[in-house]
């Protein structure tokens, strides 16, 4: 307990107990669930979350925190740790070794690779049920910015076109240890069930928001010119003149469902 935090693993740990108790509480694990923390650090969520929900698994990459927070959790309850890069986790296989269909994810984040585990989280999220992720607060006011807003862009449509985003409070810099540059929130993020999602390309939806926001000053005739016409965007009942930031996610989904004629 209380090892020096490393900066190049994003380690800071949470030790206010306020904010401790609200994100517990926030997540409320009932009997049967299958919570999975990413990136445990010293405990300072496990040991509470396993409190309540009797067994967990968490995965770590720091080799150092391991042997002391699974001997702390030994009088808690079960704790899985897996040591590995989140990023190599295959939640769909996890959640079949655990013999449920979804998992439950929970996490005071890395800052310095959240939104690829965002991302990794989103490409499984048929096997997961719910995430809650402490975040920088400027990343949370992506995920769930809506269109016109300065800060709205690929982050915001494509967590949007597959999940439900709800930011839940802001955690000031002096609850960690040490304190990051920046404020922290914690937000809740639940897949949309299949019927509601999208029923596009998802290869062709990614290539188009990312060439829409790549230079998201521009008109969407200028910015799209790579992927697709302005006949082709006027065909999808979006003005070729506008720009990326006034398009809702629905508006991606019309334009990535834009037959591609061959060359
Ligand atoms: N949960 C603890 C807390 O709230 O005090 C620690 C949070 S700290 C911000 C992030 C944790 O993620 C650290 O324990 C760090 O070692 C771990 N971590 C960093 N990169 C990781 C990765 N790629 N995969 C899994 N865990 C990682």
């Amino acid at each position: 307990m209380n090892a020096r935090p490393k900066k190049s693993f994003g380690q800071h740990f949470l030790h206010e107990k306020r904010y401790i108790e609200r994100i517990v509480s926030a997540i409320s694990p009932k009997d049967g669930d299958v919570v999975v923390e990413i990136g445990p650090g010293e405990g300072a969520l496990t040991l509470p979350l396993l409190a309540v929900a009797h067994k967990m698994t968490a995965i770590e990459l720091d080799t150092d925190l391991i042997p002391d927070l699974q001997a702390r959790a030994a009088a808690v309850g079960e704790l899985e740790i897996i040591h590995s890069d989140v990023l190599k986790v295959d939640f769909s296989e996890l959640a079949r070794a655990r013999g449920v269909e979804r998992l439950r994810i929970a996490g005071n984040l890395p800052y310095y690779i959240s939104s690829p585990i965002l991302f990794h989280c989103v490409d499984h999220s048929s096997a997961i049920q719910d995430m809650h992720f402490m975040l920088q607060k400027e990343v949370v006011d992506r995920m769930a910015a809506e269109p016109g807003s300065k800060v709205y862009g690929r982050l915001s449509v494509m967590l949007q076109l597959a999940c439900r985003v709800e930011p839940l409070f802001t955690v000031p810099p002096g609850a960690f240890r040490p304190p990051p540059k920046v404020d922290s929130a914690v937000v809740r993020v639940i897949p949309l069930p299949a019927a509601e999602r999208h029923d596009a390309d998802p290869r062709r939806v990614h290539d188009i928001v990312k060439a829409a926001f790549a230079q998201r000053r521009k008109t969407l005739n200028n910015a799209l010119r790579q992927v697709m016409d302005s006949e082709a965007i006027r065909s999808a009942d979006v003005d070729p003149k506008a720009r990326a930031e006034t398009l809702s996610p629905a508006d991606f989904v019309r334009l990535a469902k834009v037959p591609v004629l061959p060359a």
